[in-house]
């Protein structure tokens, strides 16, 4: 499976790190061995002093698809998650510097925070979800799915004229404002309405 990444799809996140509002979506990838192993505790991996924590909603892909229409895209997926794309941003500042790729500082092992899933059926409207982050109990970030600029449809349209999509690949869709560093010993604690998807040790 893949991790398909987008950045800057919030307005409020892209005004926070000042960063210019993209004319397409913007499109990175993480790999399987950034995936945080389930009841595994996040460690700060020792070349950054300024890991992020980005939550973000996840879809899920159950069908395998290439060019994908807008209009059909709700065909592809059936299941919507929540997690974490942590950054390190110290690296992720100093590589968009030199013009080069992200990996170093977005796809360490670890970097990706894969909570659970709930089907789609569950949700009144795919584009009025509210999902936020707490860091030791206190809400740090806060969002919802009406907010992106490119909805969780028109990514899946553009994102398959790059990469076919197969069963399991999941996309994180983006981070809204409120982004910060972790410290050992936070505990993170992503929720979806009310209900709790992941609960992350920092160590
Ligand atoms: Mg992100």
């Amino acid at each position: 499976m893949k991790i398909i990444c987008i950045g800057r799809n919030y307005a409020d996140h892209i005004s926070e790190l000042k960063s210019a509002i993209p004319t397409e979506p913007v499109i990175f990838l993480k790999p399987d061995t950034a995936i945080l192993l389930k009841k595994q505790p996040f460690f700060i991996p020792e070349f950054s002093n300024d890991v992020h924590h980005e939550v973000e909603l996840l879809v899920r892909i159950n069908k395998i698809g290439k060019h994908i229409d807008k209009k059909f895209a709700h065909k592809y997926y059936d299941e919507i998650g929540l997690g974490i794309d942590f950054t390190a941003r110290d690296l992720q500042a100093e590589l968009k510097e030199k013009g080069l790729p992200w990996e170093k500082a977005k796809a360490f092992d670890g970097a990706a925070v894969v909570g659970n899933f709930i089907k789609k059926e569950n949700f009144k409207d795919i584009n009025n979800i509210e999902f936020s982050l707490k860091s030791n109990g206190k809400t740090v970030q806060k969002g919802n799915s009406m907010l992106m600029i490119w909805k969780i449809d028109a990514l899946i349209e553009y994102i398959s004229k790059y990469f076919t999509l197969k069963i399991g690949d999941v996309i994180f869709t983006g981070t809204p404002a409120g982004v910060g560093r972790v410290e050992a010993n936070d505990i993170l604690t992503g929720f979806i309405g009310e209900t709790e998807m992941f609960s992350i040790k920092v160590k």
